[in-house]
């Protein structure tokens, strides 16, 4: 795991902020490899293929292309946070407490909790996992 603006040590060692893990990657460099994606990126480069990176805390993502519309979210926010409409971002981010509900019944994952924390042995048992 590299050390990054999204990382910390403390007493539990070197931790991260991971946004996602990617396995089986042949676009980022030589071989096949498997990627841990920080969140904490301190640049704003305007190519930013991964724009979530640019956050130094947990959010939820809303990706439009993958809603079928179904509603659920707003069945479960209990703080009527979630906008439904051609809102390009789903939730009220001022009424939302960050409970993750949404993102749990979402049954398309058009709805995404993106950024936990892991520490290295955390993300090393990911690495080693086979399927
Ligand atoms: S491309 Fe994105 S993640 Fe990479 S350095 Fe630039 S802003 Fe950070
Ligand atoms: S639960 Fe997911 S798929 Fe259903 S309306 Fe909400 S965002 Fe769209
Ligand atoms: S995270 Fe919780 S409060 Fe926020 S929109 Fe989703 S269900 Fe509602």
């Amino acid at each position: 795991m590299r050390k990054g603006a999204g990382s910390s040590v403390d007493d539990q060692g070197l931790r991260g902020l991971v946004f996602d893990i990617q396995r089986f990657s042949l676009h980022d460099g030589p071989g096949i490899r498997t990627i841990v994606f920080l969140k904490g990126c301190p640049l704003s480069c305007i190519w930013c293929s991964n724009p979530e990176s640019q956050e130094f805390n947990p959010q939820i993502l809303f990706n439009v292309s993958k809603c079928i519309d179904c509603g659920t979210c707003e069945t479960v926010c209990e703080k009527g946070a979630i906008r439904t409409g051609d809102h390009v971002d789903r939730i009220d981010r001022n009424a939302c407490d960050e409970c993750g509900c949404c993102c749990e019944h979402c049954p398309t994952e058009a709805l995404k909790w993106s950024g936990k924390q892991m520490d290295v042995s955390q993300a090393s048992r990911y690495f080693l996992k086979t399927f």
